[in-house]
């Protein structure tokens, strides 16, 4: 790529209107990977109740076996309050037109099929709606609920989010992971066979990688055909297996020189119309490293980092 592709691009380009994704979290949806179906704790970097007694948790959630749902209402509820209140916020700030409902938290394809159709059609009938991303993992969706995203996608724009974070196995067993790369290799492909559009997520800094593995990984997910791609520094929070052991010096994060520098040469390496709908991340609820608290002037580094590299971007 030398030619900065962001998502807002691919977005404006194709509906010539200013849109914006509105991030959703949904109570009593939960992880396979913290449940228990496929491990306990989650992924190492994953804030879950494992390790915060206090942890904001429902006392009931759902998995694909729940046979009820007595949460759904309040899942409306929670799904409408959180929509209206951003999108206002959004057109006030950004001017935005356009929003694509955007399920985070969690693992959106990880409840009962009722309960996502509900989800997803109260979703896309909210005003100015074009679509949906789902944020999910490679092992929780099932062929069902593929092929009716796929029939909603003839008249929406959908998108699934799936975690990738490493190619590298030995890397996804010691994150806790749950799978490894080719359980994603084969949703991924399976995903792309029905025509739906795929963003791909990859952690930089994951322990004990060097940059080698991480642009590995970019090359690997590029193979799988991907539409788009989220990149993000590993950082750590509280109330994360991950904080346990950089207290006790087992886990040095990445520094901003690094990421930044792996970030451009992962960006060169994507094919032009692969979208980039993240380059970083940053918190304030944060515990180490000290500059992934400060999101825009991340974002400014990168983008000297671009310019200096030839990588044009507008
Ligand atoms: S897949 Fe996501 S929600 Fe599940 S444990 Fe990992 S980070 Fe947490």
């Amino acid at each position: 790529m030398d030619k900065l592709y962001t998502f807002g691009k691919y977005l404006k380009q194709k509906y010539n209107k200013k849109t914006k994704k509105i991030p959703i979290s949904i109570p009593g949806f939960t992880c396979p990977n913290i449940d228990g179906t496929v491990a306990r704790g989650g992924c190492v970097f994953c804030e879950n109740e494992s390790f915060s007694p206090n942890f904001q948790k429902e006392k009931f959630t759902l998995n694909l076996k729940s046979k009820e749902n007595p949460l759904l209402q309040k899942q409306l509820n929670a799904l409408k309050f959180q929509f209206f209140n951003t999108v206002e916020l959004y057109k006030r700030i950004y001017g935005s037109e356009k929003f694509i409902v955007y399920f985070q938290s969690f693992t959106n394809t990880y409840a009962p099929f009722e309960t996502l159709k509900t989800l997803y059609e109260t979703a896309l009938q909210f005003p100015d709606v074009i679509g949906l991303s789902i944020g999910t993992r490679t092992d929780s969706i099932e062929d069902k609920t593929l092929q009716y995203l796929k029939d909603l996608s003839n008249k929406y724009e959908i998108w699934i989010e799936y975690g990738i974070q490493s190619s590298n196995n030995e890397t996804l067993k010691k994150i806790n992971r749950g799978h490894d790369f080719e359980n994603v290799k084969e949703t991924v492909k399976k995903t792309k066979e029905l025509g739906l559009n795929v963003c791909g997520h990859l952690i930089f800094g994951l322990p004990g990688e060097s940059q080698k593995e991480m642009l590995q990984s970019v090359k690997d997910t590029i193979e799988l055909n991907i539409d788009s791609i989220k990149f993000h520094p590993l950082y750590v929070t509280d109330n994360t297996l991950l904080a346990l052991e950089y207290k006790k010096g087992n886990f040095t994060p990445i520094s901003e020189k690094d990421y930044i520098d792996t970030l451009i040469k992962a960006i060169k390496m994507l094919p032009q119309n692969v979208s980039i709908q993240r380059m970083t991340a940053g918190t304030s609820n944060l515990l180490a490293p000290a500059w992934c608290r400060d999101k825009s002037k991340q974002i400014s580094h990168i983008h000297k980092a671009l310019i200096k590299a030839g990588i044009k971007l507008k």
